[in-house]
This record gives structure tokens, sequence and C-alpha cells, in this order.
């Protein structure tokens, strides 16, 4: 596994790389099972691939986690080496960014729902990184998490919108036997805050039972319901709601291609999770 630092490196690689397929996997580091699952993905379908890691500063609000996400870049490398896979990008923030941007990629459509709602100019800065991720890297197909649900359906909307020629892929989320969504994020939870973790995805399931068996399927009282089973589990509800699948637009009927979206806090952190109809 060749692993670079800099665009530079990076564009000598690419250029390398001649007419074999590349598939990609973005990460913020900290890698997890979720993560591997892109990458074997991207191992079956592709000659070559490529993973980053970049904490992108961008993303994260004045308010938010930045300095304290968790980051282990030996453990990250020796299980990549060990995928199989050919190129890991881990610049910093200067090689990204040099003396910072000016210009972003700003979704009006739906950057202020759900996620983007709470936390302003998130998806700016996550669509922008990855554009430039995909500059750099050049892919013909990118793998993401349908955990981050609504990341996934505004980078594929990015990628048609300004007609990026990369192929934009979500996966399914990988789960702990208790149903719990893996995610980096878990490791800020205590052992109790983790035992309660699990009602998330609990709550998301009995809410789509209800729909499927037609026991109830107006969205607000399926909501309403799920919001409070919630709290009585100890979350402190951000928002949960069921969309459209693919726009991720008001649906007051749950029905077949509808998502249940819920971000929620337990103490201080926040666990996002989503279940397809
Ligand atoms: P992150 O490092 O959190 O930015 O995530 C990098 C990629 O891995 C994103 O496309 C995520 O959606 C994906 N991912 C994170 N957790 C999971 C999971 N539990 N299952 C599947 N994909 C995931």
């Amino acid at each position: 596994m060749k692993i670079v630092a800099t665009r530079a490196e990076l564009a000598a690689w690419r250029d390398a790389c001649g007419g074999k397929t590349l598939g990609f996997v973005p990460t913020m580091g900290y890698l997890h099972e979720g993560h591997f699952s892109l990458v074997r993905e991207s191992r079956g379908a592709n000659d070559l691939t490529a993973v980053s890691i970049f904490v992108n500063p961008t993303q994260f609000g004045p308010t938010e986690d930045l300095a304290r996400y968790p980051r282990d870049f030996e453990s990250d490398r020796r299980n990549l080496e060990a995928l199989g896979v050919d190129l890991l990008y881990a610049p910093d923030a200067r090689d990204m960014y040099g003396e910072g941007t000016e210009t972003w990629v700003v979704n009006r459509g739906s950057c202020d729902i759900l996620c983007g709602r709470s936390r302003p100019g998130h998806f700016d800065g996550v669509l922008t990184v990855v554009l430039k991720l995909f500059q750099r890297t050049r892919p013909t197909r990118a793998y993401f998490g349908k955990k981050d649900y609504q990341q996934f359906v505004l980078i594929r909307r990015m990628a048609q919108d300004l007609d990026l020629p990369v192929e934009v892929l979500g996966r399914p989320t990988v789960r702990l036997p208790s149903g719990l969504a893996l995610s980096s994020r878990n490791s800020y939870l205590t052992h109790g805050e983790l035992e309660a973790a699990p009602a998330l995805h609990r709550t998301l399931a009995e809410m789509r039972r209800r729909a499927h068996s037609r026991e109830e399927t107006r969205v607000e009282a399926l909501t309403h319901w799920g919001r409070q089973t919630l709290e009585a589990s100890g979350f402190k509800v951000d928002y949960l709601e069921i969309r459209a699948a693919e726009t991720l637009s008001e649906r007051a009927v749950a029905g077949d291609a509808c998502v249940a979206l819920a971000a929620a806090y337990l103490g201080k952190t926040r666990l996002i999770d989503n279940l397809e109809f």
C-alpha cells in the first residue's frame, strides 16, 4: 500500500494508473467494520482501491468535536494494508485547503433539513471536501455508507448536478449484534450509554414494523411515538422524521420508498441512524 500526504504525490500515483478502474472510499479515520465493508466492496468491483483519511475541519461547527475527534493512524494503516488497499491519501489541512477556501459547494435544495438544520454549514464543508477529493483522486466509483444517509443523498445529487464523472454508490449500515450502528463517535459513549444506545435502532425498526403491518402509517403518529420512546430510553431527540428515500422530501404517509432518520443525544454524544422502509 502506497501512502501519500500531498496532492502532488497523489496526482503522480493517479497518472500512473493508466486505464485501470479506481474505487475510492473517503473517511475521517478511526476506522471500523463499517469503513472496511466499503473497502471490500470497492476491492471487489475495481482494479484499484484508494482510501483517504482526513478529519475535515470545514464540516465541524465551532462548538463541535473537531479537536477531540478520535484518531489512530497506525491502526488504520495496518488494517487498510491488510485489506489490500492500493493507496492511502492522508493529507493535512494545508495540503487540502492551502490558505483556505473562498469557494464552496452548496446544495440549496435540502441542506437545511435534518442534520443540515442542526449543523449549519456542515454539508457545505462535506460537499466541498468531497468534490476536492474527487478532483484529486479521479475515481471511477466512490463508496459511501448509508449510515450517513443525508450525506449520501447530497453527494449523489452533487455528482448528478455537476456532471461529475464518478459513480456514487451507497452501501448498507454495518451494525453490532445489538443493532447499534458502528460509528467512530461510539468511542465517546460511557458504559451505561453504550447499553442504552441500541434503543435508537430498535425504535426505528419498530416504526418500520408498524408501517409495514399497516398498524400505523401516519408519519405524524409514528414519529410522535418514536420520539417519546427515545426520550423514555434516555435520549434527547434532535430530530426524528420519515421522508422520501430518494429525495428526502416530506411525506404524510409512511409506505415503501421511505426512510426514517434520527439524530439524538446520549449525554453529550450525538448519534445518528436511519432505516429504509
Ligand atoms: P466517516 O469516517 O465517519 O466520515 O465515514 C466514512 C464513510 O464510512 C462514510 O461514507 C460513512 O457513511 C461510512 N460509514 C460510517 N459508519 C458506517 C457504518 N456503520 N456502516 C457503513 N458505513 C459506514
